[in-house]
């Protein structure tokens, strides 16, 4: 199976916003259990990875698509690369 690259911008890899009203709410206490499957696991780099086959790359920002080409110009830090598809 081919493995999936996932680019976020920020460190947050599954947010929940589904899940978003029951916090504000206050059904849910800790927003950390948002971030969590039903069974308690973190969806952290290593559930992704583990569960989904997809690889998260976090802080790091998609600034250019080009989709002729089939590529991505990608920010990491103060690093600029491509990266094709
Ligand atoms: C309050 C609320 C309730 C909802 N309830 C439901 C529901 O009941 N059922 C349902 O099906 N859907 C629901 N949704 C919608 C559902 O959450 C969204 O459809 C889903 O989150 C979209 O997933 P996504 O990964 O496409 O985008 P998002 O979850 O928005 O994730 C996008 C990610 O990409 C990052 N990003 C943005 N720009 C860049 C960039 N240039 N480079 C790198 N990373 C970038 C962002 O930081 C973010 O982490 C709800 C949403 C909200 C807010």
């Amino acid at each position: 199976m081919r493995r999936l690259l996932s680019l976020k911008k920020g460190n947050l890899f599954s947010y929940a916003g589904c899940g978003m009203p029951y916090y504000i709410e206050g059904q849910i206490k800790e927003l950390d259990e948002l971030l969590k499957t039903s069974l308690g696991v973190p969806r952290d780099e290593d559930y992704f990875l583990k569960t989904k086959n997809v690889k998260l790359l976090g802080h790091t920002e998609a600034q250019r698509i080009d989709r002729c080409n089939k590529k991505v110009t990608v920010k990491r830090s103060s690093h600029k690369f491509i990266l094709r598809y």
